[in-house]
């Protein structure tokens, strides 16, 4: 290797693995990059249900508890993994721009203005430019991983294709979306078994859409009973809410609310679950109850 080339490599590596810098912006001992990143691919099988809505609570919460956090957007075309998170006019490369040799992973990482640990790279910015391999997937969720991140979600496309199936294969966890109706859980179970014929065995359940007042009128099925039809481990259910919606128009992810509402709450309870940090549900019809009852259980004994 000559000079130049030298001087490339060590220009590259210092733009490549701002690790050391990224942990000390956000007070997060060096030693704890240390060990695998967890690669968790958020899929559905039915579209619409709130895989890219669950895949940036999701990460905004992971990273607001000091964790290192890389998104996927792999749903080409209808992109909007940006559009939730606020970051759509800071898209400058994507994923098929590093694959072409057009620039490096760096630039087309990009890193969240309010938590600078957690980053977005998008897989294509249109269908024209997809021409990605499971290969490809792999190798780039490698590369982020040797970049000292801790989680990687990929937000799945719709449907079981060859688009889904580029999405799981780097990943070695799941997240199935469902809501309580029997067209998404139909498609989930059937999405858990492709899951497994690719080898990925740890899948958790988020049921979105939860309407209590329904369910106690014996009209949606409940969170209990979606999770036994489909006999996947329950990662947390999240209620219906008009500001999921309102938080989508405004690119403000509902958990980085001041005063968390319903479904940011369940949304960060459902973070903690994932991280292993926290062992309780919260109560949709009292979500306080539960967090309350908790307290009062540690402070006055269970
Ligand atoms: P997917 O990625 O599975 O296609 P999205 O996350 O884009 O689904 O969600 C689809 C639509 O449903 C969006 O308009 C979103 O705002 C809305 N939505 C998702 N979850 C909820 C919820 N808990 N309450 C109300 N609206 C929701
Ligand atoms: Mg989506």
């Amino acid at each position: 290797m000559n000079n130049d080339q030298n001087n490339e490599k060590e220009k590259f590596e210092q733009k490549t693995y701002p690790t050391n810098l990224i942990n000390q912006e956000i007070g997060l001992p060096n030693s704890t990059i240390s060990g695998e990143a967890r690669t968790i691919v958020v899929t559905s099988g039915k579209g619409g249900v709130g895989k890219t809505t669950a895949t940036a609570n999701l990460g905004m919460s992971i990273a607001r508890l000091g964790y290192r956090v890389a998104l996927i957007d792999a749903d080409i075309g209808l992109r909007n993994l940006d559009l939730l998170l606020g970051l759509e006019n800071r898209i400058l490369y994507t994923a098929m721009d590093i694959l072409e040799g057009q620039c490096r992973l760096d630039q087309a990482l990009i890193r969240d203005k309010r938590w600078k640990n957690l980053s977005l790279l998008s897989i294509s910015k249109n269908r024209q430019r997809y021409n990605v391999t499971r290969k490809n997937m792999e190798n780039l969720v490698k590369s982020i991983c040797s970049l000292g991140y801790h989680f990687i979600l990929i937000d799945c496309p719709a449907g079981i294709d060859v688009g889904f199936i580029n999405a799981i294969s780097p990943a070695e966890e799941a997240l199935i979306v469902t809501t309580p109706e029997i067209t998404a859980i139909r498609d989930a179970d059937r999405v858990a078994g492709l899951l497994e014929a690719n080898g990925i065995y740890n899948a958790k359940l988020l049921v979105n859409r939860v309407r209590p007042d329904m369910i106690q009128r014996n009209d949606m099925m409940s969170v209990k009973d979606v999770q036994e039809m489909l006999g996947i481990p329950l990662l947390g259910a999240i209620p219906e809410d008009n500001h999921v919606i309102i938080s989508t128009n405004r690119g403000e992810p509902l958990v980085l609310k001041k005063k968390l509402t319903l479904s940011g709450i369940a949304f960060e309870n459902a973070a903690r679950r994932l991280i292993g940090k926290q062992d309780y549900f919260i109560d949709l019809t009292t979500p306080y109850k539960g967090i309350f009852q908790k307290v009062q259980d540690i402070i006055f004994g269970a």
